[in-house]
């Protein structure tokens, strides 16, 4: 089958050919029907060996769907042909955080060496994939794959970002999202499902803000050194309720301090190498500041379900599994439209 690595320290994605896997006992074999391309993929093969806690090679693709091609011994609950997405924060399954399907949050995953499929298991970048047990699987239904994919972390991780503010987004109440790519520009579909919260969207280009207020944000803003000014201003003063940065730079960590109103909460979820002090005359009063990673098992059902309500419409653009090298550069230059989906 054909799959896509990352093989050596400071390499590019390479397309390889490997054999089918075959699912041990409790296993499950997928056909893979699309992949996601995610910008923390990038930030991996970023790494200098020292911070790699995987060894290579890699099957990329953290975000999978397929149909179910084979089961192992003991698998009852699926059946050969259904239609599945991948949970990917893999845990221990049986810890008290995996015990309340919070298994991004395991307690012993990295002690037990449990990782995430594309992220040290082998990944959904491939013809076929190798799921370890029927829990990391959520029914797909009759959802698009390729409209499907993103959800599982372009979807999954602002859905669990977002949800922890919706108290503070109340009407009048305000939210900023910065970076409208993979995540964001589905974190301001989530946000007007979701809240009554005015969307302020901050990128970089004008090409990225028109996306932005083409799934429904409210004002979309150049992210820059005035930003902090504008979003002043367009909220009287006040700062926005909630920020969410999905780049998570020092400039727009800084950014999203500099925006926040008092009671407010910064939500980090780019790995972009940026920190936010808290203290008083830093950050106004009883403003939180949290970096949580992607989402729990049942939250991917509601961002299905709230897809399947129709007020999600990932933006994708499709690449067949030989041009997920491309795709891969496409993201890293900023040029992509939304998500990327490799068709394996
Ligand atoms: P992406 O490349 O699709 O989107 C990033 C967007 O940020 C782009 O539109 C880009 O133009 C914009 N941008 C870049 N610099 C900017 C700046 N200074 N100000 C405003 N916008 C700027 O990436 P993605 O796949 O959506 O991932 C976003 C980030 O979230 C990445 O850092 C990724 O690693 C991270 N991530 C974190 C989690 C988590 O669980 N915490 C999960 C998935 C992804
Ligand atoms: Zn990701
Ligand atoms: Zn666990």
């Amino acid at each position: 089958m054909k799959a896509v690595q990352y093989r050596t320290v400071g390499g590019t994605p390479e397309v390889v050919q490997l054999p089918v896997p075959v699912p041990a006992p409790g296993q499950v074999l997928l056909r893979m029907t699309a992949a996601g391309v995610c910008h923390s993929d990038i930030a991996v093969m970023s790494m200098p060996a020292e911070q790699l806690s995987f060894p290579l090679p890699l099957t990329l693709g953290h975000e999978g769907v397929g149909t179910v091609a084979a089961v192992g011994d003991g698998v009852v609950a699926v059946e050969v042909g259904d239609a599945v997405a991948v949970y990917g924060p893999w845990g221990c399954g049986i810890c008290a955080k995996c015990a309340e399907g919070k298994e991004n949050y395991c307690l012993r995953a990295r002690d037990l060496g449990i990782f995430p499929p594309g992220l040290g298991a082998p990944g959904a970048m491939a013809e076929y994939m190798i799921v370890d047990d029927i829990r990391h699987l959520v029914p797909l239904g009759d959802l698009d794959p390729v409209q499907a994919v993103p959800l599982t972390d372009a979807g999954l991780t602002p859905y669990h970002a977002i949800k922890r503010s919706l108290p503070k987004l109340v009407p009048g109440s305000t939210a900023v999202v910065i970076g409208t790519g993979g995540l964001g520009h589905v974190a301001i579909q989530i946000l007007r499902a979701l809240s009554p919260a005015r969307v302020i969207a901050l990128d970089v280009s004008e090409e990225k803000l028109a996306l932005a207020r083409e799934v429904g944000a409210h004002e979309a803003i150049l992210s820059d050194a005035q930003s902090v000014a504008a979003v002043r201003k367009l909220t009287e003063g006040k700062g926005a309720e909630a920020v969410f940065d999905f780049v998570g730079a020092p400039p727009t960590a800084a950014t999203a301090g500099g925006c926040v109103a008092v009671e407010g909460d910064v939500t980090i979820v780019g790995l972009g190498g940026g920190s936010l002090p808290v203290g008083f005359g830093t950050t106004p009063y009883e403003a939180s500041v949290t970096a949580p990673y992607w989402g729990s098992r049942g939250e991917l059902t509601e961002v299905l379900d709230l897809a399947r309500s129709g007020v999600i419409s990932v933006h994708t653009e499709t690449y067949g599994i030989d041009d997920a090298p491309t795709a891969y550069q496409h993201l890293h230059d900023g040029t992509v439209r939304g998500r990327a989906v490799i068709l394996p």
